[in-house]
């Protein structure tokens, strides 16, 4: 069927739903956002109709359809369940040049009602011709998470500043590079921290700026999560897919990787212990070529760009050299690792502070605190510490901390290679070992570390003291 697209303007309109159930009363909710003036025919309201009722927003018409009820109205929705008065609605409508729509009846409409996304005023519709509406509506819902929810502030204020863009950009070429430099810069952050006039200075600067300057570029701090793409933020998503160039880091997970603009240049900056190696040095100075080519480079990190992940230094070269920035957060490794091995960090009975510490080398251990990350009832969290284990062991349980702890390491968390090893402290290492822990692992130490066992959903069954250590 070939529809011809149009949005109506039904302010003050009548129209007519007739149908007294949840399918009309979704549709009127949509009327009446739209101004409408709708009246419901049916013999009965639900509940939420009766209520609209009682509220005056809507009129309801006791009784079943009659044609002289399309009197006066603009459109028609049919949605009872009753398929011969559906039709007889499409009928009488059609008799009298009106368009109709019958809910979940292709044949009978004469108009549709597309899947629709809002970003108020700007509004998006989709529709399959009535060929496949389950796929408009899958397809809606993959376009709701890309599209910014700042579009709609973003139109508001284009329709505000349209008289002085177009007079002070007569020439429509001019005119449309003047936007493309708007789109692509930085008018969204301001928008999205709710500052109108923030986003209006970024409009003026860039319809003063000359034409022929070069776009400004940028860097996003982004945080990819512990690998399980699903757990990349819509932020996160979003700057991937506006990405000209993606420094990411080598604990990056190729699913999110996949996410990013296809076009994107991408160049791993992987920090490997023995393997290649960029220094911070070259990864800085990589940001900034690439953002003064006017580039929109995404730095993307593995968990969050803010917890062992130098985002603070990177920030402050970018502001030391006048780089536009912004920071998507990230799940950080902790919160993943503890979720997907069932262990909650802080627990009622058994934790009430959780602690994140990086146990990299033996200088990092060397200036730790030991007296209190030994005290009682606060979880432990480790990263970086594969290398240290027998350390950590020996240090907690040195300065206080129960040898019979238990104690979760969680291997690949969120990824489909996930392996958790559990046990008690005094143990640590000897199981580390035995079942050939690796990096990226995170060690979790505290009461609530016993839960991964019980609480396990996520992947295979913790690890623990196998019948190869009892046998032994
Ligand atoms: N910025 C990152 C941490 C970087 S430090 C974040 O917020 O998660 C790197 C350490 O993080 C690794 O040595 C490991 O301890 C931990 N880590 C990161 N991803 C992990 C994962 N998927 N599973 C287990 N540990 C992980």
């Amino acid at each position: 069927m070939s529809l011809y697209p149009l949005f109506a303007d039904l302010t003050d309109r009548a129209v007519l739903v007739v149908g007294g159930g949840d399918v009309a009363a979704r549709k009127i909710l949509a009327l009446l956002d739209a101004g409408a003036q709708v009246t419901v025919g049916a013999p009965q309201l639900n509940p939420a109709l009766e209520r609209l009722r009682d509220d005056g927003r809507i009129v309801h018409r006791a009784g079943t359809f009659e044609p002289h009820w399309l009197d006066r109205v603009w459109l028609v929705i049919a949605a009872t369940a009753n398929v011969h008065v559906n039709r007889r609605i499409a009928d009488a409508a059609g008799e009298r040049r009106l368009f109709a729509n019958v809910v979940d009846d292709a044949e009978l409409c004469s108009f549709h009602v597309p899947a629709v996304i809002e970003r108020k005023p700007l509004v998006l519709a989709i529709s399959s011709g009535g060929a496949a509406p389950m796929l408009a509506r899958w397809l809606r819902a993959r376009l709701e998470t890309r599209l910014d929810h700042t579009l709609g502030a973003l139109a508001s204020l284009l329709a505000d500043w349209r008289g002085t863009i177009r007079a002070r950009q007569p020439d429509l070429a001019a005119r449309r590079r003047f936007y493309q430099r708007l789109l692509d810069g930085r008018v969204w952050q301001w928008l999205r921290r709710g500052d109108r006039a923030g986003a209006e200075r970024e409009l003026l600067r860039t319809l003063d700026a000359a034409p022929t300057s070069a776009p400004a570029g940028s860097v996003t701090l982004v945080g990819a999560g512990p690998g399980d793409p699903g757990l990349l933020t819509l932020h996160g998503l979003r700057a991937l897919q506006a990405a000209d160039v993606i420094l990411h880091d080598r604990l990056v997970s190729a699913e999110v990787l996949a996410l990013a603009r296809r076009d994107a240049t991408r160049i791993e900056v992987g920090k490997q212990a023995g393997g290649p190696h960029t220094t911070q040095d070259e990864i800085h100075a990589l940001m900034l070529a690439h953002a003064r080519n006017g580039a929109h480079v995404v730095r993307l990190k593995g968990g969050d760009p803010f917890v062992f992940g130098r985002g603070g230094e990177e920030l402050e070269f970018l502001r030391a050299h006048d780089v536009p920035y912004a920071v998507v957060p990230g799940i950080t490794a902790a919160l993943a690792c503890a979720a997907y091995a069932g262990i909650p960090l802080t627990h009622r009975e058994h934790a009430q502070s959780v602690r994140f510490v990086t146990a990299h080398c033996r200088e990092s251990l060397d200036t730790l605190d030991w007296r209190a990350l030994a005290a009682e009832r606060q979880t432990l969290v480790f990263y970086m510490g594969v290398a240290q284990l027998a350390t950590l062991r020996a240090q907690l349980i040195a300065h206080g901390r129960d040898a019979g702890t238990p104690f979760a390491l969680v291997e690949n968390g969120s990824r489909a290679e996930q392996r958790v090893v559990s046990g008690t402290l005094g143990e640590l290492d000897a199981l580390a070992l035995q079942h050939r822990a690796q990096s990226p692992a995170l060690l979790i130490v505290g009461e609530v570390a016993a839960l991964a066992e019980p609480l396990a959903w996520f992947g295979i069954p913790p690890l623990g003291a196998t019948p190869l250590a009892q046998a032994a």
